[in-house]
């Protein structure tokens, strides 16, 4: 009989060795965590190829070719940038360091976009002297400043401009198209002659359930984009509809998990795998955008999409030691591993990721455990009332999907960060070296000398 807490593997198509280690790019995680230490994140190069091309297939087959742009900040190790480029991926940047990186990693201003809300004019500057693809400009203020770095620009820029629907996040992001601001925003755009007029953006929020928020937005923003034509003659070549594709093994936690997971403990809920997957997205997308395009009598829009966690999360894995196990008196056991939220893991707070005994993945054992890392705080728990084989010092945690929100959330408050490999076809190598000592205190003034007697 299945035991429903077991976490399936074969949802991640992973395989174990015949010693029941998990396997990972062709490589044992057990002798992974042995030759490059623990915390350690795992990147698995064909896995992270195979979801870009998954990814595209999805969308273009019911959006035609769509463009991507990953979010640098979900996981901006360079190492993992560069695998993302060479497969066709552009750049999301929401700040003049992410857009530096982008240009330093070799990609043309075209294949970068710039996000952000309170862009600086170095920022600005930058953006326009490399000509990026599109400049999405998020308030009135913001048109102002952009006119002020207009010498540095590689003429005619493109903009576009974030807008916000009432879909979605709502918060500080975008402008407002209720209010009317939104087509203000594109009428001053427009009467600025070194500038072109070239889409409307959203990012609506992560891990999306529902493809009813996409639609709303995509509905609102071609109204949007007949009222620029009416009001300016500008057809707006492309519509962004940002990130938050959901990840299938990943789940947000909500109203529930923070008041029966976190506070009253109860264990945690796997993502329901009847969730709608990115192919219903995209249809519902694409066909909302052809019946508006079709009533305007304009072109179809083409779409750009800034995935983060749906191209990242699944690619990578966390591994994680356990050193030490304390019995309670209620039977179950605390584990404390060389990584917790702080250092490595910050999402396992507010998401649920399954979690693999990476040394013995086949022990079918069940004992209630909560995990921490090894910070003097109680909150520096990874997982709660989580039911593992009884671990004991020595054994191996994978936190899968590890990929998004991991390294770009880690600190070095204690200990320093982890080291980032890349396996492939059975070898390993690194993308990211452990942070040293050296180098966390490398910005720091420089001590004087020791005084001599
Ligand atoms: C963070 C972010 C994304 C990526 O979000 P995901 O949920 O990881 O896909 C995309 N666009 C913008 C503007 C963002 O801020």
């Amino acid at each position: 009989m299945s035991d429903r807490r077991q976490p399936d593997l074969a949802r991640w198509n992973f395989s174990l060795n015949a010693d029941g280690h998990l396997v990972l790019g062709g490589c044992d995680a057990v002798d992974l965590a042995r030759r490059f230490g623990t915390p350690l994140h795992v990147v698995d190069e064909a896995r992270l190829k195979g979801a870009v091309s998954d990814f595209r297939a999805t969308l273009s087959a019911a959006l035609g070719e769509v463009q991507p742009f990953y979010s640098y900040k979900t996981n901006c190790v360079p190492g993992v940038l560069r695998l993302l480029h060479a497969e066709g991926v552009g750049a999301e940047s929401i700040s003049p360091y992410e857009t530096w990186l982008a240009i330093r990693l070799g990609l043309p201003g075209d294949r970068i976009l710039y996000n952000g809300v309170n862009k600086s004019l170095e920022g600005l500057r930058l953006a326009a002297a490399h000509g990026v693809r599109s400049i999405n400009i998020d308030s009135l203020d913001e048109v102002e400043r952009l006119r002020s770095v207009l010498d540095a620009a590689r003429a005619p820029l493109r903009v576009g401009v974030r807008v916000s629907t009432g879909a979605g996040w709502k918060a500080q992001f975008g402008v407002e198209v209720q209010s009317g601001e939104a087509l203000e925003v594109f009428r001053r755009l427009h009467a600025i002659p070194q500038l072109v007029l070239s889409g409307i953006h959203v990012h609506l929020g992560t891990s999306i359930e529902s493809p009813d928020v996409y639609v709303a937005a995509a509905r609102a923003m071609m109204d949007l984009r007949a009222a620029v034509k009416q009001s300016t003659g500008a057809i707006l070549d492309h519509l962004d509809l940002g990130g938050g594709f959901p990840v299938p093994t990943v789940r947000e936690f909500g109203l529930w998990d923070t008041v029966f997971h976190k506070r009253l403990r109860r264990p945690a809920r796997p993502p329901d795998p009847r969730r709608p997957g990115l192919a219903a997205f995209a249809e519902r997308i694409g066909a909302t955008l052809r019946a508006r395009a079709a009533i305007d009598g304009l072109p179809v829009p083409a779409v750009f999409v800034e995935p983060g966690r749906a191209l990242t999360s699944q690619a990578q894995v966390l591994l994680l030691s356990v050193g030490v196990v304390k019995r309670r008196a209620d039977g179950s056991r605390i584990a404390i591993c060389d990584g917790g939220r702080s250092t490595c893991a910050a999402p396992l707070g507010n998401e649920y990721h399954e979690l693999i005994l990476a040394n013995r993945a086949r022990d079918p054992g069940r004992v209630t455990h909560t995990i921490v890392g090894g910070l003097c705080t109680p909150g520096d728990w990874t997982y709660v009332r989580k039911d593992l084989p009884e671990l004991a010092p020595g054994d191996l945690l994978a936190v899968m999907d590890a990929g998004a929100y991991f390294t770009s959330f880690a600190n070095d408050f204690a200990f320093p960060r982890p080291a980032v490999v890349l396996a492939s076809a059975g070898q390993a190598r690194v993308l990211r070296r452990r942070e040293s000592y050296e180098a966390l205190i490398a910005m720091d003034e420089e001590p004087a000398p020791p005084r001599t007697a």
